[in-house]
């Protein structure tokens, strides 16, 4: 039973000033770190889910001692999560992070600077800033490009329609919508652009959804003939994004096209390159990426295809004042003179997740995110390889990234029980989602030894 007089409560939560305990928080955190290794990274061998019993927890009015919880993390709660590091987990967009991500993560806690304000976290506003010229200008967004993180693509494409709207009709942001706005996304793009025509008060009803080809790219014609339709029907179309990298087939719409397009129309041209955006670090898919320099703002999430812990995503705008005057912030208790990104978000206090991104890039550099994405684009071809020379298997459609969708070419198993045997197996972890109808399976190539 733990000693819980008051010294030795505040001793195990938190460093004495007198530095008396500094041992104790050290071993704490050497624990953490066997934790970590021993029972996170060394499991690639190990089941997908180890154990899927129903979890109880119970708050206990006596708080434990912390070497009791760490072992019941270690015996309870980690046999129950989903294990992304086994090698064979490909199911969807979610990756292992590089190492340096891991511990930068908790080095961020530690500070626990605030990206609320600059007075709240100097050093990281400056560098958040630096990091999306940066971005910026790897998409060619031109010299006054600007752009936030987020928690999030959803959140990014959520803020960027609400840049839109207030770039389109100004007023709206004192007197709500006033117009019949409609936008235009393909059929294949994310959800999260019904929930951001729901958050910005247009209604989803007002999202126009553009029929795709048999891999997923937008069909052009298409697009045109229902903004003209819209037009006719006294609608003001006001947003059209192009998707780079498309969630269920990782399709890339034309981008230079579909951004003429918008720009013919008078409307706001969105990049979603949530997923396929780290892309644009090798010369073999830079072309893909061709027509970003359109862009007024573009969504790219490093926490899926650039191995940086969750949460890691970023919206960043052509024209810096649009994102200023989008979301036309205000801190009363803060100096209005500063870079203060609360008011460039929306969120207010979050988290410096600059700072892990920051040191993935420092320690890969260009040439490995290079390398990364070329490897794992090499990992994909071994796969498509595989379902070629396998009679029973049948590619959905020619994969453009690292995603490759399949199915099962024998009539008498479906896609849906051969993905059960191969997870009961161990074989591999694929997802199952709805395409045009079917269900088929997927592979999402992001564990740098997928296989
Ligand atoms: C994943 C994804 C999103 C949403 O990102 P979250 O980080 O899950 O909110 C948006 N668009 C595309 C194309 C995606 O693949």
């Amino acid at each position: 039973m733990p000693d819980f007089s008051e010294q030795s409560f505040l001793n195990a939560h938190f460093l004495n000033p007198d530095r008396s305990n500094l041992p104790e928080i050290r071993k704490l955190g050497y624990a953490f770190v066997d934790l970590i290794v021993d029972g996170v990274l060394d499991t690639q061998n190990q089941a997908f889910i180890q154990d899927s019993s129903p979890f109880v927890s119970i708050i206990p009015e006596q708080g434990e001692a912390l070497t009791e919880i760490i072992d019941a993390v270690r015996s309870q709660i980690l046999p129950r999560t989903i294990n992304f590091h086994n090698p064979r987990y490909m199911g969807h967009m979610d990756s292992i992070p590089a190492a340096v991500s891991i511990w930068a993560d908790a080095l961020i806690s530690a500070v626990n600077n605030n990206m609320l304000s600059y007075e709240l976290s100097p050093i990281f506003t400056q560098m958040e800033a630096q990091l999306m010229q940066w971005f910026g200008n790897l998409f060619g967004m031109g010299t006054d490009c600007f752009g936030t993180l987020t928690a999030g693509g959803s959140l990014a494409n959520i803020s960027a329609m609400l840049l839109a709207r207030n770039w389109k009709q100004p007023q709206s942001k004192d007197l709500g919508n006033i117009d019949h706005l409609v936008a235009f996304v393909s059929d294949a793009a994310h959800t999260s652009f019904e929930k951001a025509m729901n958050v910005v008060g247009l209604g989803k009803d007002n999202l126009l959804r553009v029929p795709s080809n048999d891999r997923g790219e937008i069909i052009l014609e298409a697009l045109e003939s229902m903004v003209q339709q819209q037009i006719q029907l006294g609608k003001q179309p006001f947003f059209i994004a192009a998707i780079a990298g498309t969630t269920i087939t990782g399709a890339v719409d034309p981008i230079q096209a579909v951004g003429r397009l918008a720009k013919q129309y008078d409307c706001w041209f969105h990049v979603d390159a949530a997923y396929g955006g780290a892309g644009i670090f090798t010369p073999k898919l830079q072309p893909l990426f061709q027509g970003c320099d359109l862009a007024d703002s573009l969504t790219f999430n490093p926490q899926k295809w650039l191995w940086v812990s969750r949460t890691c995503a970023m919206l960043l705008v052509k024209n810096r004042q649009h994102l200023i005057d989008g979301f036309d912030g205000k801190l009363p208790y803060m100096d209005d003179q500063t870079l203060n990104f609360g008011n460039l978000n929306l969120q207010g206090t979050r988290r410096t997740d600059s700072l892990k991104l920051w040191m993935v890039l420092k320690s890969m550099g260009t040439s490995g995110c290079q390398y990364m994405v070329e490897r794992s684009l090499e990992l994909s071809d071994r796969l498509v390889k595989w379902i070629n020379d396998d009679p029973e298997l049948e590619l959905v459609c020619e994969p453009t990234l690292n995603i490759i969708c399949l199915r099962s070419a024998n009539p008498d198993v479906s896609s849906s029980d051969l993905r059960q045997k191969w997870i009961d197996e161990g074989k591999l972890w694929l997802s199952l989602p709805l395409w045009k109808g079917d269900r088929i399976l997927k592979a999402v190539i992001l564990h740098p030894y997928a296989g």
